[in-house]
């Protein structure tokens, strides 16, 4: 057995959590309606998913407002200080509801919670929270929130046990063409501005006969795109009997014939060959590739504990565009890392002009307490980071309309998901290679893959005209 061998929920667990979900169906008292706030990345987003699967099948219905809700529950994220502010923020606020609802049960989950000595802090500081649990205890909230029905008394559930694997929850999907699905938790990088390991805990990966039922099934319920989770896709299956590796998994799941199949986030130290091929060979694997550079220049990706170097990083790039011509490649980026000079900024700024990205994320880098960069000497000044994230901003934006003509003219199949924000006679969704496009269309197309011609790009999205006939 490996060191920090995971742990599946037994079945017997899950028939416990079960049974508590009937007892709360049960319960006089019990809320009728909740709402699920959710910060931070599609890791999180999936995990809304789950309690709200739960809540649902513990008898409860979806409300259109926080405020119209019996329950609140904020799914929390503590990779940016900011986010962990705004969530605290929402928090406060609902307390003023509460007076006029003392029935309304308030609850916090998700990493922020899970960081150590975090619960204690926050119901000490914030004694109107009803419900407190981390990202290892989210398979328990039918039990909790019976326990909390029953005692009137907040309750608090943080397990230090990092390693678990939850399969079988109920999950009430966002949309129904569309599903995430999880392949593997926990990172084992410790990049050292980055606090996931610490609350997402150590690397693990679901079998993949499992991640192959729940595909093949969501492939029989209609669902046209699945998004792959993991903080570090690329090394899923380490520790797995068997030797399946990520792009071994592609494959298998390619074979299925769901139309589309996309993943993130993946670490360039562990792209390997043998899944540029697999990007280029599978049929139904997006030409779309998010992989975080962080920075351009060798000293700060060294003290970020990247394990790569701006030439290695290039390479991979360019492997991926001779595997998949046109692949649309987007990023992560921190700037105002400590220590972080002037001329060490210029290389991240030509770095993103050399590769011409389809989309950027760009972070003022903050401090995470418990994490190496927070103790780092040289913090870069606020305004200088700022001033930076501006810089960055332009040369991304120029550097990705330049990047985006190559679509000009071109046919992009695009997976429709709403009414644009702009025109209820137009609609938006997502091209193969990533980026939102927006062309005439109505309700109706929603959920269906049309055919696009791309006539004018414009910032962080493509217009169009349809290809097909439009539905009567
Ligand atoms: S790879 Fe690095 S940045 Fe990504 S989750 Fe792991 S430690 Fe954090």
């Amino acid at each position: 057995m490996r060191e920090h061998a995971p742990v599946t929920v037994t079945p017997e667990e899950q028939a416990e959590q079960r049974a508590y979900m009937e007892k709360v169906r049960e319960l006089p008292h019990r809320p009728t309606s909740y709402y699920v706030v959710t910060y931070g990345c599609q890791m999180n987003a999936h995990d809304s998913e789950k309690l709200a699967g739960m809540l649902s099948e513990m008898g409860m219905t979806e409300a259109s407002s926080r405020e119209q809700a019996d329950l609140v529950l904020f799914n929390t994220c503590c990779v940016r200080d900011n986010a962990e502010r705004r969530a605290l923020g929402n928090v406060t606020w609902l307390k003023e509801l509460k007076k006029d609802k003392p029935e309304l049960i308030i609850g916090v989950c998700g990493c922020m919670i899970q960081q150590p000595g975090m619960a204690e802090k926050i119901l000490r500081q914030y004694k109107f929270i009803d419900l407190a649990f981390g990202t290892s205890n989210l398979h328990r909230l039918p039990q909790l929130l019976y326990e909390e029905l029953e005692s009137a008394r907040p309750v608090v559930e943080v397990d230090a046990t990092e390693n678990l694997i939850a399969e079988g929850l109920p999950v009430k999907r966002l949309r129904p063409d569309h599903a995430y699905i999880t392949i593997m938790y926990g990172c084992d990088n410790f990049c050292s501005y980055c606090i996931v390991p610490y609350v997402r805990g150590r690397e693990r990966s679901r079998e993949a006969d499992a991640i192959i039922r729940e595909a093949e099934a969501l492939y029989a319920g209609g669902v046209k795109e699945i998004m792959l989770l993991g903080q570090n896709v690329n090394s899923y299956g380490k520790g797995l009997e068997g030797g399946v590796s990520f792009a071994g998994l592609l494959r298998q799941l390619d074979a299925i014939g769901i139309p589309r199949i996309r993943f993130m986030t993946s670490h360039p130290k562990d792209l390997s060959q043998e899944l540029i091929e697999a990007m280029g060979e599978c049929k139904h694997v997006c030409p779309q590739f998010h992989l975080p550079v962080q920075s351009g220049n060798d000293g700060i990706l060294r003290a970020m504990n990247r394990h790569y170097d701006r030439a290695a990083y290039l390479d991979k790039v360019a492997r991926l565009r001779k595997a998949v011509p046109g692949i649309g490649l987007t990023t992560d980026i921190i700037v105002g890392f400590p220590g972080e000079t002037e001329e060490q900024f210029q290389d991240t700024l030509s770095l993103v002009r050399e590769v011409g990205y389809d989309s950027a994320f760009t972070f003022i880098f903050s401090p995470r307490p418990g994490t190496r960069a927070a103790a780092m000497p040289d913090q870069v000044p606020a305004d200088v980071a700022q001033d930076r994230l501006e810089r960055l901003l332009q040369v991304q934006e120029a550097a990705q309309l330049q990047a985006q003509r190559r679509f000009l003219d071109a046919q992009e199949e695009v997976l429709v998901e709403s009414l644009s924000r702009r025109s209820a006679q137009a609609v938006s969704g997502k091209g193969l290679h990533g980026i939102s496009v927006t062309f005439p269309g109505s309700l109706r197309d929603v959920g269906e893959i049309v055919p696009v011609r791309i006539t004018e790009c414009a910032n962080n999205t493509l217009r169009g005209e349809r290809l097909d006939k439009e539905k009567e």
